[in-house]
Formats: structure tokens, C-alpha cells, sequence
């Protein structure tokens, strides 16, 4: 696109109008794109799929000269570039994919002007050659992404991060925008320091995703619990599913496929060359499961996750944010789901105690898990629980597990008291500690090999908890475990008496407990799928498959993901409005004036055929 031309210089709105395609500034957007169009720094904090890419690229457009973006992020680049020429923005990068002639063309168009925006390696950056090179062009701004790289505590971090700062003193006349999903305090303030943006205005949004629905079930069956979640959701859809292991990643990826998902394992252990491909097929192909550890995260801008599944515990409510914030980053409705149960609770205890590193380390990661548990138990709002970790306020969302259909709590002291008598009394009279599932025989007065072996029988708590099933059991342990009203230790996860422990046997603690619901949230599920479509008609949605398939062979033919054609949202509309000429396609969202040259005679063709018939 050219800002050269026209006379009377376009608003910002205009340009979102016009190029982007959209109606209306979301959120703090509009106050950002002032900020640095008119020479101000700016630090944004916002949620995944806030939209911070329109906070420097409208300015780009609207700022003479090269805005150029720092990004860590190189394998995304070219769909971030695809992206923007999409729309008819002059966009290029510079990293280390390309060949010599590739960016000899790249540097001739920055330096002759011809570039609205240029992405860069933060790595490329701090060599004098491109500091140089940048300097004999026009610099209109700097964007930052990904901004928390610079936090030399977080895991992402990325020395070439540093560097940056300098951008400061070597062109003090030129705004510098950093931007993050990253909400903590500490990562805040050290963008502010490392980067030199003392001075900057401080953009925090709520870091609410309101569409996406959080739930957290009780761990029975694993994998069959997955596979239910993944069918109520549609067959069809993308997702991501978290393990810990790289072996239950491979197991889950298997069980999957032979259940008929289109599920592909990822984890560090495999081979480079099998990870960009399922990582490029997940990106561009429809439909596609991935099963993987955490390294699967980082680079993955797809839009249209409809849902992310944890089967193990994360370790700690970033990193729960973080894998869950993948979910819908195009703002339609998604589905975080997390499977917990007690097991989790004493594996990753047991992780944390022979964790390497000292006790200021491991008491670090005891609190992370404790307060990821405190979620998991919780009987409030998941979502108020999540922000106030955050340190942000909401009000019970209606939008999860815990919001449709309320726990029922009981009173737990009795039975959480038989509990800790058998532990204490295993250990005064017998000397010995077991696990949860011996303690549970006990108290349900089951007889098994080691009940007898051991004599268990003559216990004076033998029997004394029949009243509860198996499950209920498991569950007041998971749930005293997790309070720390209990602890287990060692390798086999033996139960033992916390410092809270004595109150609670003493009668002075009472101890209200979450109800087992045995069920995955049926009246729930399939959240997303109803929610996206729930306005289409059964035609529509015909109709709205058609445009899917007019959209993949355009996409295919172009060598680009879908999304970058049209999301999901624009060709809903257009289902919906049926609009019969070009000149109606124009308001729809997401349709700029570019796509509306290139596309509009194709999608009213499509409408069209549709109706002829
Ligand atoms: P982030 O980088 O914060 O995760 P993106 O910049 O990728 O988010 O934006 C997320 C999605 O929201 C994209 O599909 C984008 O086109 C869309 N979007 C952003 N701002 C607006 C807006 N003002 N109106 C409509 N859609 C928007
Ligand atoms: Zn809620």
C-alpha cells in the first residue's frame, strides 16, 4: 500500500478500515496507535489474541519511513509477512533463512523506501553491520515483540534481548513500542529497565480471555476422558493436547489416531525435520490434533486452536495461562481443559523434593504448585481465581466449569480426621507410612495381600470409612493433599502429617470439601463448536462449508495457511449475509480494501453456485 499518494493524510481508522478490514479499535489499540504515531514510547501488555499487531502496524502506516520489528520468532516471519502483503501492506524480513540475493532484495527496498515494515532477528540487531545498515534508511518506529525475552528469569529468555536497549541512544528521535502477553509484575518492569523505556506509557489490558471456557475435571481414565472431551468438541477441530513426558506424549498420540483423531506427537526428542513438518502441517492443514510436551508453544500463532487439554498438571499457573492462552487467539469461543487427580499432585511433589538446585528453589516451586492446585480445587469462579493470581480483579464469568454448574461442598472434617488417625497410628504403633491407595483399603476395610501381610486388619481404624467410595476417598486425600493438610513424601508418595495436620485432628480445623463430580461436564461440552456456529443456520452452515473449501484451495495454490485468506469469522458472515454483489461484501469484517479486489468476485461466485441450486 502506498501512504504516499492521496493528499488529506488517512486517521488511523481509517487505515483499520481500509486495509485491515475492521470496524473498530478493540480495547486500549486506539490509545497505543496515537501514542507512538505521534513520537511516543509505549509498553503494552496484553493478552494472546488482544490484537497487538495492529498497535504498530497501523502506525507503521501511518509514520514516514520503515517500521521495524524485533521479533524472536523467525519461523513465523513469513506468515507474518504473508499476512500483511494479504492485505496490501509493503512488508519484508531479514533472517537467517534467506539466501544472499533474497536479502540484497530485502536491504535495496528498506534503503530505497519501499518498505512499510521490515521484521528482524533480535540477533541481527545487535551486530554494528545492520545498525549501520538500518541507519542509511528511515526508521519510523521500533516495535518490540515478544518483550519478555528481555527477563533474564523467564524461560524465554534471549540475550540478544539486551542489545536492544541501546536502540534508545542510537536513535533517541524514533518511538519504540514493546509488546508482551506476559503478565507479571517483574517481567513488566524489567522491559521497562532493560529496554530504556523509563519514560514509555504503560498500556496493561485485563488479561481476561473471556472466550475461552475454562474447565478442570477429576482424573479417572485419562486418555478415554480425553477422547470423550475431544468428540463432544467436533471431530474436526484443532487442538493441542499438554503432557509431561515425551512417553505419554507418544502413547496419546497413538491412542488418538487409533480413535480416529488426526492426532501427530511433538516433542524435543524428536528429530528437527519431523518437528518443522508436523509443525507446518498443524499450521496450514484443518483439523490437525497435536500431542505434545511444552516445547510445542513458542511460534505458534495459529488462530483458530479451538481447544487445548492438559493432561498432567502444569506446573504452575503461568505456565497453565500460557499453553491455555493458545486457545482461540481469534476471539471465538475455545476450551481450555485440564484432567487432575490425586496422583498428579503426588508425582509432582515428588519432582519438586528431588529437583535439583537449593531450598529456596524448591520452596519456589512448591508455591507455584500450590497455587496451581488452589485453582484446580477451588469452589469460586476458575476465571476470578486466574486474575487475581495476576493480580487483576473479575466477576464469576459464567464461563466455566465451576460457573455452570457449581461443586457441591460437604463437610470433610470427619472423614479427613479418620484419615490422619490411621497415618498416625500406623506410625506410633507399627512404625511404617504407606500410600494413599493401602491407607484407602484400610479405611474401607478391604482385604488384600498387603492388608494381610501386614496384619492390617487389627487396626483400630479398619473399616471405619465405608461410608465413602473409593473415588470420594481419593478424593478428600487429593484435596487435603493439595491444601497441604497432608504431605507426601519420597518415591512412593507415603502419606504423612503436615504442620496443619494436628489442627484438623484436634477438631479446631474444619475441612469443607469439593464433591466428586464423576462425569466430565457433559451439559458443557462442545462449547466451542456450538458457540462459533450456534448462530448459523443449518443452510448457512452449508454454505459456510463451501466457503471452507473455496478458502483451502485458495490457500493451498498460494502456499499459505487459511487464516491468512480469510478467518472463520469473515466467511460466517458472509455465509450469513449472502451478499450477491462486491459492493456488499465491503462492510464485512476482516474484508479490506486488498482481499475485496483480489476475493470479492470469487466469494459472491460462491454464494452464488450456492443459491442456484
Ligand atoms: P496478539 O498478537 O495480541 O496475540 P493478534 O494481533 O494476532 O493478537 O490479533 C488477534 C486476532 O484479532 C487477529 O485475528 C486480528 O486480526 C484480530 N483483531 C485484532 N484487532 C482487531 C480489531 N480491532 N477488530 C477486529 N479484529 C481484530
Ligand atoms: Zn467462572
Amino acid at each position: 500500500m502506498s501512504t504516499h499518494t492521496a493528499s488529506p493524510a488517512p486517521t488511523a481508522l481509517e487505515i483499520l478500515q481500509r486495509v485491515f478490514g475492521y470496524e473498530s479499535f478493540r480495547g486500549d489499540q486506539a490509545a497505543i496507535v496515537e501514542t507512538v504515531r505521534a513520537g511516543g514510547n509505549a509498553v503494552v501488555l496484553m493478552p494472546t489474541g488482544g490484537g497487538k499487531s495492529l498497535c504498530y502496524q497501523v502506525p507503521a502506516l501511518l509514520r514516514e519511513g520503515t517500521a521495524v520489528v524485533v521479533s524472536p520468532l523467525i519461523a513465523l516471519m513469513q506468515d507474518q509477512v504473508d499476512a500483511l502483503l494479504s492485505v496490501g501492506v509493503r512488508a519484508a524480513f531479514l533472517n537467517s533463512t534467506q539466501d544472499a540475493q533474497e536479502r540484497e532484495r530485502v536491504e535495496q527496498a528498506y534503503l530505497s523506501g519501499q518498505l512499510d515494515l521490515l521484521y528482524v532477528a533480535p540477533e541481527r540487531l545487535s551486530s554494528g553491520q545492520t545498525k549501520r545498515f538500518l541507519a542509511n534508511g528511515n526508521v519510523s518506529l521500533f516495535a518490540i515483540d515478544e518483550a519478555h525475552c528481555v527477563s533474564q528469569w523467564g524461560h524465554d529468555f534471549r540475550p540478544d534481548y539486551l542489545a536492544l536497549g541501546e536502540l534508545a541512544e542510537l536513535w533517541p528521535d524514533v518511538p519504540r513500542i514493546a509488546l508482551t502477553a506476559t503478565a507479571t509484575e517483574a517481567t513488566h518492569r524489567e522491559i521497562r529497565e532493560r529496554l530504556r523505556m523509563e519514560d514509555a506509557a504503560d498500556f496493561v489490558s485485563s488479561f481476561d480471555r473471556p472466550n475461552i471456557q475454562y474447565r478442570i475435571v477429576n482424573k479417572s481414565e485419562p486418555r478415554k476422558q480425553l477422547l470423550e472431551f475431544i468428540r463432544s468438541e467436533g471431530q474436526d477441530q484443532v487442538g493441542i493436547v499438554y503432557a509431561l513426558s515425551r512417553k505419554t506424549v507418544e502413547a496419546t498420540a497413538e491412542f488418538l489416531r487409533a480413535n480416529g483423531i488426526n492426532a501427530l506427537p511433538y516433542h524435543a526428542g524428536l528429530p528437527t525435520d519431523v518437528r518443522a513438518h508436523t509443525q507446518a502441517r498443524f499450521l496450514r492443514e484443518d483439523g490437525i490434533v497435536i500431542v505434545a510436551t511444552i516445547a510445542f508453544g513458542m511460534g505458534i500463532d495459529k488462530p483458530d486452536v479451538r481447544f487445548v487439554a492438559h493432561i498432567d498438571l502444569p506446573k504452575s499457573i503461568e505456565g497453565y495461562y500460557q499453553e491455555t492462552g493458545r486457545a482461540g487467539r481469534d476471539g471465538e469461543p475455545s476450551v481450555a481443559w485440564l484432567t487432575y487427580g490425586l496422583q498428579d499432585v503426588v508425582q509432582q511433589r515428588r519432582m519438586i523434593d528431588e529437583s535439583p538446585g537449593d531450598a529456596v528453589h524448591r520452596r519456589r516451586l512448591g508455591q507455584h504448585l500450590d497455587a496451581m492446585l488452589a485453582l484446580c480445587e477451588t469452589v469460586e469462579c476458575r476465571r476470578v481465581n486466574l486474575l487475581a493470581y495476576f493480580g487483576q480483579q473479575g466477576q464469576p464469568c459464567g464461563n466455566c466449569d465451576v460457573c455452570i454448574t457449581p461443586p457441591q461442598v460437604w463437610d470433610g472434617t470427619v472423614p479427613a480426621q479418620k484419615l490422619l488417625s490411621t497415618i498416625v497410628r500406623l506410625q506410633r504403633e507399627r512404625g511404617q507410612s504407606f500410600g494413599a491407595g493401602h491407607l484407602i483399603d484400610i479405611l474401607r476395610g478391604k482385604t488384600t495381600p498387603r492388608t494381610e501381610k501386614w496384619g492390617h486388619e487389627t487396626l483400630a481404624t479398619w473399616g471405619i470409612g465405608q461410608d465413602l467410595s473409593e473415588a470420594q476417598w481419593r478424593g478428600v486425600v487429593r484435596q487435603m493433599l493439595a491444601r497441604g493438610l497432608l504431605i507426601s513424601q519420597g518415591e512412593f508418595g507415603t502419606m504423612a502429617l503436615s504442620q496443619s495436620s494436628a489442627a484438623v485432628l484436634s477438631g479446631g480445623q474444619p475441612v469443607p470439601l469439593r464433591a466428586e463430580i464423576a462425569r466430565s461436564l457433559r451439559g458443557a461440552s462442545s462449547a466451542a463448536r456450538r458457540g462459533a456456529n450456534a448462530d448459523l443456520e443449518p443452510r448457512d452452515l452449508e454454505l459456510f462449508e463451501e466457503l471452507r473449501a473455496w478458502r483451502a484451495g485458495e490457500a493451498q495454490e498460494q502456499g499459505v495457511p487459511a487464516y491468512i485468506v480469510f478467518g472463520d469469522a469473515t466467511l460466517r458472515e458472509v455465509a450469513q449475509t449472502r451478499p450477491l454483489d462486491v459492493s456488499r461484501l465491503a462492510g464485512i469484517t476482516g474484508v479490506g480494501q486488498k482481499k475485496l479486489e483480489r476475493y470479492g468476485e470469487d466469494l459472491v461466485d460462491v454464494v452464488r453456485a450456492f443459491l442456484g441450486r
